[in-house]
């Protein structure tokens, strides 16, 4: 074995497979070792004693907003909130940048800014959108994690929502390419109308933007994608994933072997309507929070393992976008992405609905096998990246706007009561995130999938 640098004892291991005592020995960026006992020693030690330790959480959807609207959150503070709820990894979308991913130029200017910015490692989503179907092979060769496309109305001007026809022809391109494609899943048709409806008439509170996004509206879209998907055998992940019906329909179609994953949010496990209504702006999402009925039905789901994976879809806005008189005109978006680790755990693992090991599977090895990231991450092994998060489960604490990392300090989590606390975080081996202040070093490297055989 090589010389060690670090060695982590006394912890207690999650993995995807298993919860034990382990340590891990380290040299570099690398784990060099998992056992029970090392018996050599390292330059460094970690004493994890009560603490568990968990593969680095990947994110597979955020909106940092960078290049062009940094000033809605930007990859210095989005990857630091990140890092302090235990993330190593992200994959940035398409939009809310400007200009939006959906070329090789822009593509560079996101990743030079990602570069110069980012705390921990990131991917980043090309868009498919009317217009671009030129330009994919560009972006996977730029090596994009996939093409994200929107259904219906994306809320930014700059990035339009695709029509059947489009996401067909743009599908074919990406199963040429070998590139999965994801979806934010609701049906423009129904609801621009049902918005206009209710605006005309002025019914512009929270319960009328509710209702302007019904279920139906997913499942619509979820069918129409999945029909497209069978079409050109292109892989297919359904973003935020809010129903329960809407997660049955892709659990039917995995058995008529169609190549479709999906993902839900911590808001939709987390949060409902009835949170919405007394929240107000901060809770406004796309789609939108659901019922106490859905969300345990969603909870069922992962106890099945019909849910391939968590993204938090943090998607900011500078406070003043969350302050119109109409609820159908502020900002759609929720702050979350540094709470997704106790956020889960609290609802997931201390009431039973979710394994540890499931855990660790959801927010790491799930994804990493999913989007076809390198061998090296979403898993504590010898030879993988090391990325990992201490935690101490058993600590409760109370989320206040101070502790948050991200550019303006709004959550609709602030003053929730959680259990399971991120106290440390190391990226390949580095801390980035140590007793509740982050690292200023921007180590992030982009990270591409493999090619596909
Ligand atoms: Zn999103």
């Amino acid at each position: 074995m090589k010389s060690l640098d670090l060695i982590l004892r006394g912890g207690t291991l999650v993995t995807e497979k298993s919860v034990s005592p382990m340590e891990i020995g380290i040299s570099g960026e690398k784990i060099v070792a998992v056992e029970k006992n090392i018996s050599q020693s390292a330059r460094h030690e970690i004493n994890a004693t009560d603490l568990h330790i968990f593969p680095g959480l990947i994110d597979s959807h955020v909106h940092f907003n960078e290049p062009g609207r940094a000033h809605w959150e930007g990859f210095a503070t989005g990857s630091r909130a990140l890092a302090a709820g235990g993330g190593t990894l992200f994959f940035d979308m398409p939009l809310n940048a400007h200009p939006p991913t959906i070329d090789a130029e822009s593509f560079d200017l996101k990743l030079a800014a990602a570069q110069k910015k980012s705390l921990i490692d990131f991917a980043l989503w090309g868009g498919l959108v009317p217009g671009n179907l030129d330009k994919l092979e560009e972006l996977s060769d730029r090596g994009v994690i996939g093409f994200k496309a929107f259904m219906s109305n994306s809320g930014i001007e700059d990035f339009s929502c695709v029509d059947a026809p489009t996401l067909r022809k743009g599908m074919k391109r990406a199963a040429r390419l070998k590139k999965i494609v994801a979806v934010h899943a609701e049906s423009d048709a129904i609801t621009s109308r049902l918005a206009a409806e209710s605006i005309s008439q002025n019914k512009i509170s929270v319960r009328d933007y509710l209702n302007s996004r019904p279920v139906a509206a997913e499942l619509t879209a979820i069918r129409r994608a999945l029909e497209i998907a069978g079409e050109t055998g292109c892989a297919l992940h359904i973003v935020h994933v809010s129903s329960s019906a809407g997660v049955a329909m892709i659990v039917e179609a995995q058995k008529r072997k169609i190549d479709v994953t999906c993902e839900t949010c911590p808001h939709y496990l987390t949060l409902t309507e009835t949170d919405l209504e007394e929240l107000g702006a901060v809770a406004k999402c796309a789609p939108p929070l659901r019922s106490a009925k859905e969300q345990n039905h969603l909870w069922k789901h992962f106890a099945a393992n019909e849910i391939t994976s968590i993204g938090s879809d943090h998607s900011p806005s500078p406070p003043e976008m969350k302050k119109e008189s109409s609820f159908f005109k502020i900002w759609g978006g929720i702050s979350g992405a540094q709470h997704t680790l106790p956020l889960l755990l609290t609802e997931g693992h201390f009431n039973r609905r979710i394994a540890l090991t499931q855990f660790a599977a959801l927010t790491s090895f799930n994804v990493a096998r999913r989007f076809n990231l390198p061998a090296t991450k979403g898993k504590i092994e010898i030879g993988a990246d090391a990325d990992f998060t201490l935690v101490h489960l058993a600590k409760e604490y109370k989320i206040e706007s101070e502790d948050l990392f991200y550019r303006h300090q709004q959550s609709p989590y602030v003053g929730r009561s959680l259990r399971s606390k991120p106290v440390q975080t190391l990226l390949r081996g580095q801390t980035v995130f140590k007793d509740g202040k982050t690292s200023l070093e921007p180590l992030g490297r982009l990270i591409k999938p493999q090619p596909k055989n």
